[in-house]
């Protein structure tokens, strides 16, 4: 552990469900200063129960423990399990929809000053805020415990994404991970039985609600990524990706060994491990000729 460090900046990849983010997250953090957590917003939940990808429920697992005791260190508090630090608003702060929509709308257009000054007049707000105030506490003790200089939170919602900026400003940059919403549609139908219309709904408006929140954050702190170029050229995309964020690059592809890294899954692909990256063109074969020309009509109103 190294005390007296500078605290380590965010790399926070949003975007749509099904579009490689696991994957991402967890090469990144092969470099030596990066830490890879996951969709670290669900480490307080059912932390008794829920897996680390290293196969261990997160409560017992070495890594997280460990976190946990410099955690417990900076606040001068014990941390007995992870649920005792909410790390996500949830949906239950959400109370009513006019408030939810009021406070993603407020995140996405507000200024710092306005959020901050709305939100205790708001209970949505304020507990998501609460969960980013938590979280920030919480890459302090993961960038002190890896002593590393980027921790990445590879949750997705963009409204997380900004309530932790309204909090560090400075501090957070935002990769924003695009895949061909034909491979997304396909991916969802298979996983979740739903049928394509609301596949491919789903991924425009996921799409539509990450362009919205990124607007607001200056160019230079947003990266666009898309998966095919991962999958085509990965050291060279992730050479890209460190450069953004001011760390040096890697001569060689690290593919991190199943059981090595303790991001918190958000996808099975983290308890399995991957041996190879490769891409994953299945819908070539499931989307008949007619869904494809309905793709297209679905996806119109979705700028590029
Ligand atoms: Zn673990």
């Amino acid at each position: 552990m190294n005390t007296g460090r500078r605290s380590p900046d965010v790399l926070y990849i949003t975007g749509a469900g099904h579009s490689g983010s696991s994957m991402l997250d967890v090469l990144l953090g092969s470099h030596p200063q990066i830490s890879s957590t996951g969709e670290v917003h669900r480490l307080s939940l059912e932390p008794n129960s829920r897996l680390c990808a290293c196969g261990t429920p997160i409560d017992n697992c070495k890594y997280w423990s460990g976190v946990r005791s410099t955690l417990s260190a900076s606040l001068q508090q014990q941390i007995a399990s992870w649920s005792a630090l909410p790390v996500t608003g949830g949906r239950e702060a959400f109370n009513g929809h006019i408030r939810r929509i009021l406070g993603q709308t407020l995140l996405a257009v507000g200024s710092r000053s306005l959020v901050k000054q709305i939100r205790r007049f708001l209970a949505s707000l304020e507990a998501q805020q609460l969960a980013a105030s938590n979280s920030w506490a919480l890459f302090d003790a993961i960038g002190n415990h890896d002593d590393t200089a980027i921790v990445i939170d590879s949750s997705k919602s963009p409204g997380r994404m900004k309530s932790l900026r309204v909090e560090k400003p400075h501090r957070l940059k935002a990769l924003y991970l695009i895949r061909d919403g034909r491979a997304v549609a396909a991916s969802e139908m298979r996983r979740k039985q739903v049928d394509f219309d609301t596949a491919v709904r789903s991924w425009v408006k996921a799409n539509r609600r990450t362009r919205i929140m990124l607007r607001s954050m200056p160019r230079e702190d947003v990266f666009h990524v898309k998966y095919e170029d991962l999958c085509a050229a990965p050291l060279e995309t992730l050479n890209a990706i460190f450069t953004f964020l001011g760390v040096h690059r890697m001569q060689q592809l690290c593919i991190p060994r199943e059981g090595s890294y303790h991001a918190i899954p958000g996808n099975p692909i983290l308890l399995r491990g991957f041996k190879q990256i490769s891409i994953d063109e299945r819908w070539r074969d499931e989307l008949s000729l007619e869904q494809l020309a309905r793709f297209s009509k679905l996806t119109k109103r979705l700028a590029t």
